[in-house]
């Protein structure tokens, strides 16, 4: 799908990834950028950074308040024009084990990282649909091609955003439809520092493999790319993507890669 001239809805757009593309976007030419995130003055502060001459709406949004959610979803798409590329970016990681994590810690993060991508998914779909246009982008993780050690409810939230929406592309292909999975490895942003830990809490810290990690504005760009070649799923990052390959074929060795990291209880 081409960006120039479009309308994009970008959750999570106050920092991060999200900040990232709101500015490629823009500078690819998009017409509307709605951003999205609870941090209003970071939105402020992103729409005031904005290169390019988009138009800039501040939409505040809770993604764990569904009704909320789904009401904006709405209101967006009969007061903007309808929306063309929907990015369902907002979320929040982990850092502790299943062992010292509370239900309410497994709730949360699936209440932000999963429910919310569905409730505003369902409220802007049937504009797509009818006419028979739309891109659906979702971020994903490499943690949602197999469960990493500290993050099993990030990992499930992530699992579950593959099944969720290969369904909704095989449902609404002949609609239209475009859905893309983004799967990162290691970004450079506050998403370790933003991350629950066992009891609820900002983890706090940047871990090392965040500060070594790609930039946002490589992975942004990478993202574009494939929004314009509506590609389906894509893997983006260091070394850390051998992960999938070995997941698919060579999956003992992965398993003890991995259970060797949560032995060690590194990030
Ligand atoms: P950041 O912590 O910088 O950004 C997270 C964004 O999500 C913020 O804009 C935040 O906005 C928003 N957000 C969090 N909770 C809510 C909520 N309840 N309602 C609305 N918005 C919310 O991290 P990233 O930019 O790295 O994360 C963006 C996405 O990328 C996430 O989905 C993450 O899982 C994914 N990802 C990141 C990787 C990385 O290494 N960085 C790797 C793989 C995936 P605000 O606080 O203003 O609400």
């Amino acid at each position: 799908m081409q960006i120039k001239n479009k309308t994009i809805w970008i959750t999570g757009a106050s920092s991060g990834i999200g900040e990232a593309l709101t500015y490629a976007f823009a500078e690819a030419g998009a017409a509307k950028i709605i951003i999205s995130g609870r941090r209003v003055a970071e939105l402020e502060r992103v729409k005031n950074t904005c290169p390019g001459n988009p138009e800039i709406i501040i939409r505040p949004l809770d993604v764990a308040e569904h009704d909320a959610v789904t009401a904006a979803g709405k209101e967006v798409e009969a007061t903007q024009g309808g929306v063309d590329i929907l990015v369902n970016n907002a979320g929040i990681s982990q850092r502790g084990t299943v062992l010292e994590t509370g239900l309410e810690v497994d709730k949360r993060i699936m209440d932000v990282d999963f429910f919310g991508t569905v409730a505003l998914t369902k409220a802007v779909l049937p504009g797509m649909v009818a006419r028979r246009s739309g891109m659906l982008v979702a971020m994903s993780s490499l943690s949602g091609k197999m469960g990493v050690p500290q993050r099993s409810a990030y990992s499930a939230a992530k699992h579950a955003l593959h099944g969720f929406f290969d369904a909704l592309r095989a449902e609404n292909t002949h609609h239209g439809i475009k859905v893309l999975l983004v799967c990162p490895g290691y970004i450079r942003t506050d998403i370790s520092k933003n991350a629950l830990d066992s009891d609820g809490k900002k983890a706090g810290k940047m871990d090392e493999n965040q500060e070594n990690g790609m930039s946002p504005e490589e992975l942004a760009q990478r993202i574009l790319q494939a929004i314009r070649k509506e590609e389906r799923e894509i893997y983006v990052g260091g070394k850390e993507k051998l992960g999938v390959f070995l997941k698919r074929f060579f999956p003992g060795i992965l398993a003890g890669i991995l259970a060797k990291r949560g032995a060690s209880g590194e990030n």
